[in-house]
């Protein structure tokens, strides 16, 4: 570890929002393995000279920022984790709901968002199947130029070199679905109204 990197573990004692790239940082509680073990880990950000890698996990992260609120945490170590939080996601269903398609594919694999290309499935299947998943594709692009407009926005809120601790950021961005609600109907924009919850 650099000297760099062992005086930010000194520095940050809760999990913290690294404001100049919004990534959590910071030491986070896992599950214990073993009676000696405490459970705790640290996550990095892409910022430190050597981000650990967690040799158990399919992403060295426990939490993320919401992609869509940006306020309360999703993801984790799991590729089967969502991006989205339970508030977030709740719209999108709703959405789903109203219309009649899913307006954003919230899950980190794309089987979660019933993608996929099936092996055997007559040439014809497979070429709408593929089509589909380059439609992942760029909703996961939409997704991410949002998430850095609505980052920006509420990173004001903060010194742009400091590391906020997740707790104080969430006092002074409440998540919750009213949260939610006002995220994701700036991000479809105001020609395609909401359903009422
Ligand atoms: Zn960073
Ligand atoms: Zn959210």
């Amino acid at each position: 570890m650099s000297a760099a990197d062992a005086a930010l573990r000194e520095r940050i004692t809760e999990l913290s929002v690294h404001i100049p790239c919004g990534g959590l940082r910071g030491p986070v509680q896992l599950p214990t393995r073993s009676p000696s073990d405490r459970g705790v880990r640290w996550q990095s950000c892409r910022h430190e000279n050597h981000p650990v890698v967690w040799g158990d996990a399919d992403v060295s992260r426990e939490r993320d920022l919401c992609i869509i609120c940006l306020r309360a945490t999703a993801g984790g170590r799991s590729r089967w984790s969502w991006l989205a939080c339970q508030d977030c996601r709740a719209v999108n269903s709703a959405v789903e709901a109203a219309w009649g398609f899913r307006p954003f594919a919230l899950g980190r694999h794309s089987v979660m968002n019933g993608f996929g290309v099936r092996a055997g499935a007559p040439p014809e299947v497979q070429q709408r199947q593929i089509e589909r998943l380059t439609d992942f594709a760029d909703g996961i692009g939409r997704l991410l130029k949002w998430r850095k407009h609505e980052y920006r926005r509420l990173a004001g809120h903060f010194d742009p070199q400091a590391d906020v601790p997740l707790r104080v950021w969430q006092q002074e961005l409440p998540p919750g679905p009213r949260a939610s609600r006002d995220a994701f109907a700036r991000l479809i924009g105001p020609e395609y109204p909401l359903p009422l919850p």
